[in-house]
């Protein structure tokens, strides 16, 4: 039985090598092959022009080359675009494109689905279904950075892993989707210019702090209160805030990073000031800076806003307790491109409607 073909772009460099030797061709067309996978952003053989065409032929019947498509896209009136990219197996995440005056930011996902419940969340109504491949979050990048040169006439500056899934259950392929986004002959984007963001997995924060990692770290905590949390985090239950802190000083003792709290503000819920004082003081136990968050609200979600008011004077108690604080207005909301609204619901649509 002949062996299955490879997926070239799962192939690192001195893999191409040894396949193009094996095919009779000189070994220096690996570097041509990476840079079309890598930096030129090829869509498939037919794209590399500086291969002959023989070759390229040759490539396309011995290797897979998949690479994710923009199945739908959204534009919000304040300018966040919404992308729908259709995966090699049908599956769908989102991506988001957020234009802001001194920055543009793409907010990635990094499971399809996602495995954790937390009741305030847009995608944790639906199931994990698998975890990203590294070269699929890298596509997600790489099409939002076309999008905004596009557009907007700028290159990407920033990358949150805040859209769909939780990218530390997901550990392989968010690092080396990171290698590849952060490589001079990949996307040549700053580490410190990356954010992942968790619900809080204890193990791989500490594990993040192992492999010093150069990239930002922020924790979803939205409670400082075991009770509180466990209710709309249910990870909370096995990764509670004194396993966190615990995680989060470790990782700090190891990378040097300030970490950064996320705190979405639900009304009448976690925005009091007792809440305040809860956060202010967990937020003593490592160097960090604290981004209150509006919530946004989710179909059939039983939470509310905060007030503008009430935001305000929690930013000015956690303030008072000399900690650094923004407030992150929510962007994208007509279109449902905010924090925890990922669902794919238009997405869905769009695509039952596709001809057949
Ligand atoms: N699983 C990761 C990353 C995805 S969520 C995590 O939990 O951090 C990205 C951020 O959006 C998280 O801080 C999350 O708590 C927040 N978020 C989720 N639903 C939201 C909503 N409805 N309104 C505002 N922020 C929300």
């Amino acid at each position: 039985m002949k062996a299955a073909k490879k997926n070239i772009r799962h192939l690192t460099q001195e893999d191409i090598a040894i396949e193009l030797e094996n095919l009779g061709e000189p070994n220096f067309r690996a570097k041509q092959v990476w840079q079309w996978i890598w930096q030129k952003n090829a869509n498939g053989f037919e794209d590399m022009t500086n291969l002959a065409k023989p070759l390229r032929e040759k490539l396309a019947a011995n290797f897979i080359f998949y690479k994710m498509k923009t199945a739908t896209q959204q534009i919000s009136t304040d300018g966040t675009i919404k992308a729908g990219f259709r995966l090699y197996d049908g599956e769908l995440v989102e991506g988001v494109l957020i234009p802001q005056e001194d920055r543009m930011t793409a907010c990635i996902s990094s499971q399809v689905g996602c495995s954790l419940t937390c009741s305030f969340c847009a995608t944790a109504k639906l199931d994990r279904k698998r975890n990203l491949h590294f070269d699929e979050i890298y596509d997600q990048v790489a099409i939002i950075n076309h999008e905004a040169e596009k557009k907007y006439n700028k290159h990407l500056t920033n990358i949150v892993f805040m859209g769909m899934g939780e990218p530390l259950l997901n550990y392989p392929n968010v690092i080396k989707a990171i290698e590849r986004i952060t490589a001079e002959d990949g996307l040549g984007i700053a580490p410190k210019r990356i954010t992942v963001s968790t619900a809080g997995i204890a193990k791989m924060i500490k594990k993040l702090g192992d492999d010093k990692v150069k990239f930002n770290l922020a924790l979803s905590l939205h409670a400082a209160n075991d009770q509180k949390r466990s209710k709309i985090m249910p990870i909370n239950d096995t990764n509670s805030l004194e396993i966190l802190k615990e995680a989060l000083i470790y990782f700090h003792s190891k990378t040097q990073t300030r970490i950064t709290f996320e705190y979405v503000m639900l009304g009448g819920f976690n925005d009091t000031p007792e809440d305040a004082k809860e956060l202010a003081q967990f937020a003593r136990a490592v160097p960090c800076k604290i981004n209150l968050i509006e919530y946004n609200p989710i179909e059939g979600g039983i939470y509310i806003k905060s007030s503008g008011n009430t935001m305000h004077r929690f930013k000015a108690y956690l303030e008072g307790a000399k900690l650094i604080v923004n407030l992150r207005r929510s962007r994208g909301e007509d279109i449902d491109a905010a924090c925890g609204q990922l669902a794919g619901k238009d997405v869905r649509r769009v695509v039952s409607s596709e001809p057949k």
